[in-house]
């Protein structure tokens, strides 16, 4: 694979591609760092993680935090009350739970919603079906603003294959009328702008070999 580095996607990514820079398994210094190159949303896999770290972090108030991992149901106040984004919301159900305490903590977190375009037990989300056949009930859950949809290839996929699954995500959003797709990572992230990614969610790429 190319390397790249920070600036220099930054510089190659279309107008309407917005980075995500993905921090879980990464120091708040490290954050720091990429904040202080003009980046200002970043990418958490764990609450606790990323809370432990924002409150090391100082004097960064445009910061913007996205929740990318799987959701417990648990900790949904949590992650409702912390961040801004929330890209990984795999079913109905944590749709309604979130709206529940969106409503009573008078926040209104940007959703995206998690779509399984290809069959990976390892991966979370709606399939097509189920998405298409509850998206008028989708539609009526008050206090969320759904802006997009979000996926995650499978490991191990040629180019061709990715693109082609990105493709899939972006028409579905284009149908639904939603304008995000959250697609693309330090492996994909070429096919993902190609298919018409409006986020690309980088890891490893910018910030190297994570330590955990
Ligand atoms: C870890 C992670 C990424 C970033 O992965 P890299 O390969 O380090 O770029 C992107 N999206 C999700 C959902 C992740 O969990």
């Amino acid at each position: 694979m190319k390397e790249f580095n920070y600036l220099e996607i930054k510089k190659i990514l279309p107008e309407n591609v917005n980075l995500l820079a993905v921090s879980k398994g990464f120091l708040s210094e490290d954050i720091e760092n990429i904040y202080r190159l003009g980046q200002n949303d970043f990418g958490e896999s764990k609450v606790q993680e990323a809370l432990t770290k924002s409150i090391f972090i100082r004097n960064t108030k445009d910061l913007k935090w996205h929740f990318i991992g799987r959701i417990q149901s648990n900790k949904i106040r949590k992650i409702v009350k912390h961040f801004d984004f929330i890209h990984s919301v795999d079913s109905y159900q944590k749709l309604l739970k979130i709206s529940t305490v969106a409503n009573e903590i008078k926040k209104t977190p940007k959703l995206m919603i998690q779509v399984k375009l290809a069959n990976d037990p390892d991966k979370g989300g709606l399939f097509y079906q189920e998405l298409i056949n509850k998206w008028d009930q989708i539609q009526q859950i008050q206090g969320i603003e759904i802006i997009g949809l979000m996926t995650i290839n499978p490991k191990g996929l040629s180019s061709r294959q990715n693109l082609r699954l990105f493709k899939e995500c972006r028409l579905i959003a284009d149908s639904l009328k939603l304008k995000e797709c959250s697609m693309g990572m330090s492996q994909d992230w070429e096919e993902a702008v190609e298919a018409g990614s409006t986020w690309i969610r980088l890891g490893s790429l910018i910030f190297g070999k994570r330590f955990n």
